[in-house]
């Protein structure tokens, strides 16, 4: 493993301010008493102004307003903004990449690939505007027709978490202001100058395509900034992103109002490695899925099941391969694991290792704190890979960190039961070269996931599917198929232009 000299607090602020200024954000938006602070050395970077409760509602005010003229402007007019918005996250995707490694740590190509994924959604906005299908249905009575059309929902808030602060926007803004919606987005608290750029660069586009100047704000603040979005009745649908902890607080309030959520949580997703499973590829799926950003992702590999026939021989190469992991500065070039987001996330995984120790687990690899002493408030952690005798207690948990757990099986049945025995429900995967067994793992029998993977990991979804969990995971989808739906409302209308009052089921009211 390599250790890297971190960059220095004035460096890393130079670099964000840089980004801010070419994105066009505001300079006087950095101010304020709150601290956008950098994981990478756990330094301040800049200020900002968190909101209070009056503000957000003034923002949902005028994205109120904004709604009334934007359901109005043609789907395909509504795609040109977000066009231009995917035009320039291109120009500007280095700069939105960098403020993503400094916020949040991400390594350099995992945060080019984020904002890819902006751009990729932003696409396939666009090609929406002109596809808000509603389909037609043969009406039981003559010359009737039944039909169902699709209109925008209105004000759409999002609630991001910080480890993806600005794609998990995207998949909702592009989508949202495509079906005519308008959107107020509270992005975590720990990436409030990613979120400035990504409002900056969609304030430009505004401007150049003549859309409402309100169509998409973003209101900065902690969860009681969240709440009120939470708990306004004129946010018709609220799209939060984070822990269960949070979906199971803001789940029930919007469901008392009778709102709509699309709740993206949780996971503890599992990979199936069975004994036909090339090994090589199975070992580089998890290692990317089980330590891609520092197994900070809600799709990260945190469980694999492995057959005892084959066990040995994985736990060997995942161990190999984990000892080669350069961790260190997210920003320098080979470095594949940052850091961790902060001093809790570095608590929860030494407190996971704790009693999975406890709990009969054997520590095959990593655990330890690295480059401590560059940054005291640092947290660059040796993924770990623990051997348990079972699924116990803290495996069905989902610990934010690069914490892998091995659990053998020995029969498929067994290991599919083990894949759904906990309480969340987003990603899954098995490695098989038996058809037979991939089908059984894809069927109804099968991962009661919401991504089912075969032959690739747990980790890095494609936009073009709709993307979200069960159970726990709060089953939600988001991005691509047909997860806009969540973003409109439908109507059923029926047509008579029979000149007569047939009535449904053969229902006879004549007066
Ligand atoms: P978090 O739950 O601490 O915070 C997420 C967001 O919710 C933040 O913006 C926070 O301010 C807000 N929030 C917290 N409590 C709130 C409340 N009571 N009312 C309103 N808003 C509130 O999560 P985090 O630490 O930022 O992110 C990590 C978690 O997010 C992990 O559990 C991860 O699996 C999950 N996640 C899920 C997905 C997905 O698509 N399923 C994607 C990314 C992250």
């Amino acid at each position: 493993m390599t250790a890297t000299v971190l960059p220095t607090a004035d460096h890393l602020r130079e670099e964000a301010r840089r980004a801010l200024e070419r994105c066009g954000v505001d300079p006087a938006l950095l101010q304020g008493p709150h601290f956008s602070r950098s994981p990478v050395n756990g330094a301040d970077l800049l200020p900002v102004t968190w909101v209070d409760g009056d503000a957000v509602d003034e923002a949902v005010a005028r994205a109120q307003d904004a709604f009334l003229v934007w359901r109005e402007t043609p789907a395909p007019v509504r795609g040109a903004l977000v066009s231009r918005l995917g035009e320039l996250l291109v120009e500007y995707k280095q700069d939105i990449a960098t403020l993503i490694s400094l916020e949040v740590g991400k390594i350099t190509s995992e945060a080019l690939g984020e904002v890819q994924e902006m751009i990729d959604i932003c696409a396939f906005a666009v090609g929406l505007s002109r596809q808000l299908y509603g389909k037609t249905m043969p009406s039981e009575r003559p010359g009737h027709r039944l039909m169902e059309t699709w209109h925008p929902l209105g004000v759409v808030g999002v609630i991001s978490a910080f480890n993806f602060p600005a794609a998990v926007w995207s998949w909702n803004a592009a989508v949202a202001l495509a079906c005519g919606d308008t959107v107020v987005w509270k992005p975590s608290e720990a990436a409030p100058l990613t979120a400035l750029a990504c409002q900056a660069i969609l304030l430009r586009a505004i401007e150049e395509t003549g859309a409402p100047q309100h169509v998409s704000q973003v209101v900065l603040g902690g969860a009681d900034v969240g709440e009120r979005l939470v708990d306004h009745r004129h946010v018709a649908l609220l799209s939060a992103t984070g822990s269960t902890r949070m979906g199971r607080a803001v789940g029930p309030r919007v469901a008392a109002r009778f709102g709509r959520c699309l709740l993206e949580l949780g996971g503890n997703n599992a990979a199936i490695v069975a004994p036909s499973a090339d090994l090589d590829l199975a070992t580089r799926g998890i290692v990317f899925a089980a330590v891609g950003t520092a197994g900070q992702r809600c799709t990260t590999m945190r469980r694999v099941l492995v057959h005892e026939d084959v066990a040995d021989d994985l736990e060997q190469r995942l161990v190999s391969a984990y000892e080669r992991l350069p961790i260190g500065d997210p920003t320098a070039e080979g470095t594949l694991v940052g850091p961790l987001i902060d001093s809790r996330a570095f608590q929860n995984m030494t407190e996971a290792l704790r009693r999975a120790g406890e709990e009969g687990g054997k520590l095959l690899v990593g655990g330890g704190r690295r480059l401590g002493e560059e940054g005291p408030d640092t947290y660059y952690v040796e993924p770990a890979i623990v051997r348990m005798p079972a699924q116990t207690e803290v495996v069905r948990e989902e610990t934010f960190a690069p914490l892998l757990y091995l659990v053998r099986y020995r029969d498929l049945n067994a290991a599919i039961a083990l894949n759904n025995d906990v309480p969340q429900g987003l990603s899954s995967a098995i490695f098989t070269s038996d058809q037979a067994e991939a089908e059984r793992f894809l069927s109804a029998v099968g991962s009661d996931c919401g991504i089912v993977n075969v032959n690739i990991g747990t980790s890095g979804a494609e936009i073009g599917g709709a993307f979200g969990g069960e159970k726990e995971t709060g089953g939600g989808r988001e991005s691509g198929s047909d997860a806009w739906q969540a973003y409109m409302r439908r109507a059923t209308n029926t047509i008579n232009y029979s000149g007569e009052l047939p009535l449904a089921q053969g229902v006879d009211f004549s007066v």
